[in-house]
C-alpha cells in the first residue's frame, strides 16, 4: 500500500454529552482551498439522513495555526488556501445519540459508529489511503472498553491499548473506510471459523446469549452460503457486530461485517429448546445480511458501483438486491437445518399475505418501488400501503417465481442458485482481485437467465418486475408438489382500514384504497368514536362488525382534529383469509432438489442419492 495521505482520529470525548472529536489531516491539499463533506447517505439504507447536520463544532488547522473555514452547503466544507507543503487537519465535534445501525451512538456504556456519520471526506481524496487511529475516551471508568470492528490494524503497536483493539486502522480508500462499523465499549466476544475464515460475533448491550448455540447456527448459515457461491470466501474475516436492546430491529449489510440490532429476547439462551420464533427471526437477519456480503456488497447495480454519496442513487434493481436476499435469508436456514420444511412454506405464506394485503401491489412495480426508495419505500405515511409495494417482500416472491419457473422449464437443469452463482462469477470476482466490480445494468438479470436457461423471459419480466399482475404462484408451486390455497377467513364485514391503538383510543392509519371507508369519507388520522351510537375502541370494532352483515349502511362518528364528523358506511365483504402452502405429493423429485439447493438435477429426477452426491457441487452452464 501507499503511504498514508489522510489520517484519522476518533475518541469518544465527552460520553455523557454523546460527543465524539475527530481529526482528519490531509498532507496534501487542495490550492484552491481544500473542501471537506459528510456524506448525506449511508450506503444500504436508501434515505438522505444528511449526517452533517450532527457536527456541532468544526475549525482547521496547519501547522498549528488556525485556517479559515467557510461551510459551503448543507455537508460540506472549504478551508482557506494554505502553503502546499503544510498539512492541514480539520478538527470536528460530533453529536451521536442514534441508537440505529445507520448511525452513530455514544453515551457511558458504549460507543457505536459509522464512519459516514463521523468521517469527513476531503473531496478530491476519496482514493487516497487513510489511516484511522481508534482512542479510548479518558479516564478511569473506561479502561476496559474493548473495540469491535472489522476495520484492517495498520501496525504492531504493542500494550494494552492495541490488546483492547484501540490504535492505527488502514483502508485502501474513504469508500472501504465507512465500510466498517466500530464498536467500543463492554461486550461479550465469541469467535468461530467457517470454512477456513475466521468469524466474531461481539454482542453489546445487557444480555443473557448462549453463546456457544449461537455460534454453531451461524457457523452452518456462513459455511453454506459461502459454499453456495464457492470456495474462498470473499472477505479474509467477518464480524457480527449485535447490540441488544428492549426491544429493536435492524440490521446493515457491510463488505467485513454487519451491523445488528435486536431485542435481547431475540437471543437464545442457556437450555432453551429448539428455534423460537423470535430467534428465527434473528438468524433470518443475520443470514440475510451475511448473503449481502456478495449480493450488494460485491455484486453491485452499476448505479451503486462509484456511487455518489452527496444525493441519491437511482437503481431499478433492488427487487434483486433486497428481494433475492430476503428469498435466500430463510432458504438458507431451511437447507441448513434450522427450521423445517413447515416452518419454510409458513414463512413464505406470510410473505405472501404481506403483498396481498395491500393495494400497493396493483399501482407500483417492483422496479419502480426500487427506482423510488428514496422518496418512497424509505418515507413511509398514510397513503403508502396504498401506492408502494415492498420490494422486499414482493421482490422476493419474484425470486420465488424466477426460481420455480427455471425449475420447472428445465426439468431441475436450471435455477436462481445458479444464476446468483453466475452473478457472482460475472459481477463480483474482480471486486476480490481489487479492480473495480462490473455493476449490474437494469437488463443483465433477465439477459443472464435466458443464456443459462435458453427460455424467452421477456413476459416474466414484463410481468413480474416492471407489472403490477398478480404473480401466478399457485400454478408455479404445482410442478413441485405443493398446493397454495386461501384459508377461510372471518366472517365479520369490514370497514377497509388499518388502525392504530393507544389505550383506549382507535385512530385510522390508513384506509385503503376503493375501500367503504374511503367512500364515505373517512380519512387516516380520524379518532374513531362510535358505531351507530356504540363506543368504539380497540377492543369492541371486531365485536360491533361481527354481528352485522356486508351490505349494512351504519354511522361511524369519527373526530378529525377536534371536530366530530359523522359517516354513513356500507360494510363490505369480510377480508379474505391467510395464505397457506401445503405438501399434496410426497417424494418429488424438482421439490427436493430445490429445498435441499442442489445446483442441477440432471435427468433422471427422483434418483434421491445422486442429488444428495450432487450436493455444492460447482455449478457450471446449464444450457
Ligand atoms: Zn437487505
Amino acid at each position: 500500500m501507499k503511504p498514508a495521505q489522510i489520517v484519522y482520529r476518533i475518541r469518544p470525548s465527552r460520553p455523557e454529552a454523546h460527543l465524539f472529536e475527530v481529526r482528519c489531516t490531509l498532507a496534501t491539499v487542495d490550492p484552491a482551498g481544500q473542501r471537506f463533506a459528510l456524506p448525506a447517505w449511508i450506503p444500504g439504507s436508501y434515505l438522505i439522513r444528511d449526517f452533517a447536520r450532527h457536527v456541532v463544532a468544526i475549525r482547521a488547522e496547519a501547522a498549528g495555526k488556525p485556517v479559515a473555514l467557510a461551510k459551503i452547503d448543507k455537508h460540506t466544507w472549504q478551508a482557506a488556501p494554505v502553503n502546499k507543503t503544510a498539512s492541514l487537519t480539520v478538527i470536528c465535534e460530533v453529536y451521536a445519540w442514534d441508537l440505529s445501525v445507520r448511525g452513530a451512538h455514544l453515551d457511558q456504556t458504549h460507543a457505536f459508529f459509522n464512519g459516514s456519520s463521523v468521517f469527513l471526506r476531503p473531496l478530491g481524496g476519496e482514493r487516497l489511503p487513510c489511516l484511522v487511529d481508534l482512542q479510548p475516551p479518558l479516564g478511569d471508568r473506561y479502561r476496559d472498553w474493548r473495540v469491535a470492528t472489522a476495520l484492517v490494524p495498520a501496525s504492531d503497536v504493542k500494550g494494552s491499548a492495541r490488546a483492547r483493539g484501540f490504535g492505527l486502522y488502514r483502508a485502501a480508500n474513504y469508500d472501504e473506510m465507512i465500510d466498517h462499523p466500530v464498536e467500543m465499549g463492554r461486550f461479550a466476544l465469541a469467535s468461530f471459523s467457517a470454512c477456513g475464515v475466521p468469524h466474531r460475533v461481539a454482542i453489546s448491550g445487557r444480555h443473557d446469549c448462549d453463546l456457544d448455540r449461537l455460534t454453531a447456527d451461524l457457523k452452518r448459515i456462513c459455511e453454506y452460503q459461502i459454499r453456495f457461491f464457492g470456495e474462498p470466501a470473499p472477505m479474509p474475516n467477518y464480524l457480527f457486530l449485535v447490540t441488544a436492546v428492549g426491544d429493536g430491529y435492524g440490521g446493515l449489510e457491510h463488505r467485513a461485517s454487519s451491523a445488528l440490532l435486536c431485542a435481547r429476547d431475540d437471543l437464545p439462551y442457556a437450555g432453551m429448546k429448539g428455534t423460537p420464533e423470535r430467534y428465527r427471526t434473528f438468524l433470518g437477519l443475520c443470514s440475510h445480511e451475511y448473503f449481502h456480503s456478495w449480493n450488494v456488497k460485491r455484486i453491485k447495480p452499476a448505479a451503486f458501483t462509484g456511487c455518489d454519496l452527496g444525493s441519491e442513487n437511482y437503481t431499478t434493481l433492488l427487487w434483486a438486491f433486497e428481494g433475492f436476499t430476503s428469498y435466500y435469508d430463510d432458504l438458507t436456514l431451511l437447507r441448513c437445518g434450522t427450521i423445517t420444511v413447515d416452518d419454510w412454506l409458513g414463512l413464505i405464506a406470510a410473505t405472501i399475505d404481506r403483498v396481498d394485503r395491500d393495494p400497493g401491489r396493483q399501482r407500483q412495480s417492483v422496479a419502480e418501488s426500487s427506482f423510488d426508495a428514496w422518496t418512497k419505500y424509505y418515507r413511509p405515511d398514510e397513503n403508502t400501503p396504498n401506492e408502494v409495494v415492498s420490494y422486499y417482500a414482493k421482490g422476493s416472491l419474484v425470486a420465488l417465481a424466477l426460481d420455480l419457473t427455471l425449475r420447472a422449464a428445465t426439468n431441475g437443469r436450471c435455477s436462481l442458485d445458479q444464476l446468483m452463482r453466475a452473478l457472482w462469477q460475472r459481477h463480483g470476482e474482480h471486486e476480490r482481485e481489487r479492480h473495480p466490480g462490473i455493476g449490474v445494468g437494469d437488463d443483465d438479470i433477465r439477459l443472464l437467465a435466458e443464456e443459462l436457461s435458453g427460455l424467452d423471459l421477456t413476459s416474466f419480466f414484463a410481468e413480474a418486475v416492471h407489472g403490477t399482475a398478480e404473480l401466478p404462484l399457485a400454478r408455479l408451486l404445482k410442478p413441485f408438489g405443493i398446493r397454495l390455497r386461501r384459508e377461510k377467513g372471518s366472517a365479520t364485514p369490514s370497514l377497509g382500514v388499518k388502525t392504530s391503538a393507544s389505550g383506549d383510543e382507535l385512530k385510522l392509519a390508513t384506509v385503503y384504497q376503493g375501500s367503504p371507508a374511503q367512500a364515505a369519507g373517512l380519512s387516516a388520522g380520524d379518532l374513531l368514536i362510535a358505531i351507530d351510537g356504540l363506543r368504539l375502541t380497540p377492543s369492541t370494532l371486531e365485536r360491533l362488525l361481527c354481528r352485522r352483515q356486508a351490505g349494512t349502511l351504519v354511522t361511524v362518528h369519527a373526530f378529525r382534529r377536534d371536530e366530530l364528523m359523522a359517516f354513513s358506511v356500507r360494510l363490505g365483504p369480510p377480508t379474505a383469509g391467510k395464505h397457506r402452502l401445503r405438501i399434496k405429493q410426497q417424494g418429488n423429485a424438482l421439490r427436493k432438489a430445490w429445498l435441499r439447493g442442489q445446483p442441477a438435477v440432471l435427468d433422471e429426477l427422483g434418483d434421491d442419492r445422486r442429488l444428495l452426491d450432487d450436493d455444492r457441487r460447482a455449478p457450471s452452464a446449464c444450457r
